[in-house]
């Protein structure tokens, strides 16, 4: 009886906790604070799991745990910041993939009864399974395993028939009421082919969106394992993942004016987005002394950082020239899009990692109405989140999507390679204005010259 109440008492303790580190999360001053908080909230939960009643096989779960701990800190500790977004995937699919097992392991043990157990045991197998063979895609495509989106004919159809078969298999077991095994294992794997055929149409740039999306359906499919084992430590985490990631996957929708109904149906890709207007005129050349000149004697210079800067790490270069322009009386500020770089939050934790201060940080909405008063926009490795043609061509695949409205300012450095596109496949209007210059190079390297030649006008 006192194991029980201990047991109860101590998960809703852990429920509370992860609401806050969550609440945490959401500002990048206490964000890190909020993931501490979160985890060991975790490791709370799985510790007085070991003392529920009945529990056994105590050394396989202390195997399972250790094993599986120490993989995950140590891929944590070597993955690079423009590998996150497969991390993301893989470990967002283990946990899809665990709920599904629980489910599979209950229909076994015979241990899943009455009609609103089955049902909800039956989704969290049907969308744990989606989210884990959906998840393994969107990893394999993320890390160059799987080279291109493939379509089969009539997908749409497919895709229908299929959860069709899959739901209909569903409500038989949950009509049948006793469990039988070819049934249970047909329905698992109908479920984990619809995962591949529904993720593996969707284009890299749509990836993000996806593994969010998928990351909501684990939540979910967690959330309804825990009401079939009466673990509600298991129902709060799923709840809660479920329900951000369904806000997280639509604030990305939003900011990319992608609907989730164009991303998972009716898929772009790269380069084979096309459309849009063509863009008359020519792109004009600066040299690394002049950027540093112009930036030098400016009053305001607004940074805006994209997934160049990440791919080249060049945002403790970046910082550091930003230092030296501050100390020479130069207002510098950071702007940020919602979509920059490949992860929401990408730029955020590249800028705090180079240690910028988080009041120098701005969200489009807050510092788009500045860049009319600011002497220069330096574009470092950006193109589609500054692509003006979102404003003003219809035809256009970003048309409608918010941008950073960089144009607007007196001068424009823009820092990239060459004349590659951005994600999106499409050109940028910005680079053919009468106020932009590019600065070609690797972001690192150039802005290491803009460095030196900072300096030599300081001394
Ligand atoms: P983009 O992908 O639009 O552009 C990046 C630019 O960086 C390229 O034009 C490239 O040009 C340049 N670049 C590449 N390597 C380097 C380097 N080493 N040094 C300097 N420049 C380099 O990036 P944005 O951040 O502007 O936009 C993000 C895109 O990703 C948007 O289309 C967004 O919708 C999409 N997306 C973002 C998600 C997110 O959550 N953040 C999720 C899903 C999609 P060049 O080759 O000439 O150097």
């Amino acid at each position: 009886m006192t194991a029980k109440w201990f047991i109860d008492a101590s998960y809703f303790a852990v429920a509370v906790v992860f609401i806050l580190g969550l609440k945490a999360m959401s500002s990048p001053v206490t964000a890190r604070r909020g993931i501490v908080w979160a985890g060991l909230a975790m490791i709370a939960a799985t510790l007085v799991t070991f003392a529920t009643p009945g529990m056994q096989n105590f050394g396989l779960m202390i195997v399972a745990i250790a094993s599986g701990g120490a993989l995950a800190w140590w891929s944590g500790k070597v993955v690079k910041m423009t590998d996150m977004p497969q991390m993301v995937a893989i470990y967002n699919g283990m946990g899809g993939g665990a709920a599904a097992a629980i489910a599979a392991l209950e229909f076994a043990r015979g241990e899943v009864h009455g009609t609103v157990v089955t049902t909800l045991a039956v989704l969290g197998a049907l969308i744990g399974s989606v989210a884990f063979s959906g998840s393994c895609v969107a990893f394999a495509k993320l890390q160059g395993i799987m080279k291109s989106a493939w379509r089969l004919p009539a997908q749409n159809a497919v895709n229908i028939l299929l959860a069709l078969a899959v739901v209909g298999l569903g409500g038989v077991i949950v009509a049948a009421g006793e469990v039988k095994g070819e049934l249970i294992v047909a329905f698992f794997v109908l479920a984990l082919v619809l995962g591949v055929i529904l993720t593996s149409p969707i284009g890299g740039a749509d990836m993000p969106v996806v593994i969010s999306l998928l990351n909501a359906f684990t939540g979910l499919a967690v959330g309804f394992e825990g009401y079939v084992l009466g673990n509600p430590a298991l129902i709060v985490a799923g709840i809660v993942v479920g329900a951000s990631g369904t806000l997280l996957t639509q604030l990305m929708a939003k900011a990319m004016n992608r609907p989730i109904s164009n991303v998972l149906f009716t898929p772009i890709s790269g380069a084979a987005a096309g459309g849009g207007e063509a863009i008359e005129g020519s792109m004009r050349e600066f040299s690394a002394l002049d950027a540093a000149s112009v930036m030098r004697y400016a009053s305001k210079v607004i940074i805006v950082p994209g997934y160049g800067m990440a791919v080249a790490g060049a945002q403790h270069k970046v910082w550091e020239m930003a230092q030296l322009l501050e100390e020479g009386g130069v207002e510098v500020v950071f702007a940020i899009h919602p979509v920059a770089g490949r992860m929401p939050g990408h730029m955020n934790v590249l800028l705090a990692e180079a240690g910028v201060p988080y009041d120098k940080i701005f969200d489009l909405e807050e510092i788009n109405a500045e860049f009319p008063q600011a002497d220069v926009a330096l574009v470092i490795g950006a193109n589609d989140v500054v692509n003006p043609v979102a404003r003003t061509d219809k035809s256009s695949p970003i048309y409608g999507m918010p941008i950073l409205n960089v144009d607007m300012a007196h001068n424009v450095i823009v820092v990239k390679r060459g004349k590659g596109a951005g994600y999106s496949g499409i050109e940028n209007a910005l680079f053919y204005k009468d106020n932009c210059r590019m600065l070609y190079g690797s972001a690192q390297q150039a802005i290491a010259e803009v460095i030196t030649h900072v300096k030599a006008l300081e001394s």
